[in-house]
């Protein structure tokens, strides 16, 4: 096929990430270095889909996009929660630059403020953020591992359409019905809750046996004093802290009045150009 005289005008890479987990949970969803992985901007057509997506295709918007942006990334299904916000944020600078603007009222003076904040910063920081996998619950080790981008999507998804049904209860007349359909919700919210949990744990290890199966990791977390299941769940916290950008100080223009605020990147600020 001949060359396109276009070519030369493509789009090229803005920047160049590594994946805070080394790509070790996404097994085959990673082509190239995950030490040096192009970033490129947006197309127009990238901005229109992921613009417009709402929240029950949100998840299929941005796998693609993260497949456009970055296309050493050839799952992007696979990637490891915890690559997520650094990539997020990677081609929120590959689109728009680094700086992220962001509107705050103050709340001693009511002064609506806007502030500008540093996404390299950000991507530093997840780079240099360390996971620890294992947890010693008494005798047995047991290894923890971040949700792919696919699992978290689905619990969310699942999530959403119980939030939105219990929502609907109250607008049920009928006592017993009304009974019924708690009793249902609740039941779902406990296994989706159990799901989510058994399939944040790789393995648990008693001396030298590992046990891998997802059926008898449930039973065991199922038959266990919740002491056990509180050790686990620190843990888990523990990560997530770690994996949580420090907060940014600001000051009010009108007033001087001073706070710390978490960066965030969202729907609300993420295609904003400042
Ligand atoms: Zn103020």
């Amino acid at each position: 096929m001949a060359t396109n005289p276009l070519q030369k005008y493509f789009r090229q890479p803005k920047i160049y990430i590594s994946l805070p987990s080394q790509g070790i949970y996404s097994a085959g969803a990673i082509a190239g270095d995950v030490n040096k992985l192009a970033v490129y901007g947006m197309t127009g057509m990238d901005e229109i889909v992921f613009k417009t997506a709402d929240a029950l295709i949100s998840g299929e918007s941005t796998a693609r996009v993260i497949q456009s942006c970055i296309p050493e990334i050839t799952d992007p299904w696979s990637v490891s929660t915890l690559d997520l916000d650094l990539i997020l944020a990677s081609i929120r600078v590959a689109t728009y630059g680094n700086e992220l603007e962001s509107m705050r009222i103050c709340p001693s003076c009511g002064t609506d403020n806007t502030y500008t904040f540093n996404l390299s910063s950000i991507i530093d920081f997840f780079t240099a953020a360390q996971y620890d996998n294992s947890v010693k619950v008494d005798n047995l080790t047991v290894i923890l591992r971040p949700l792919s981008y696919k699992d978290s999507t689905d619990f969310a998804l699942r999530n959403f359409s119980i939030q939105k049904r219990i929502a609907q209860i109250n607008t049920i007349s009928d006592e017993e019905e009304k009974k019924k359909l708690t009793s249902e919700i609740l039941n779902e919210l406990t296994v989706l809750r159990q799901e989510i949990f058994t399939h944040g744990i790789e393995s648990v290890t008693v001396g030298s046996d590992a046990v891998t199966d997802r059926i008898y990791i449930a039973e065991w977390i199922a038959n266990s004093d919740r002491t056990v299941t509180e050790q686990i769940n620190k843990h888990i916290e523990q990560n997530k802290s770690r994996w949580t950008p420090p907060l940014q100080k600001i000051k009010c223009s009108g007033c001087g009045f001073e706070e710390e605020v978490p960066i965030e990147l969202d729907q609300s600020n993420f295609f904003v150009n400042a």
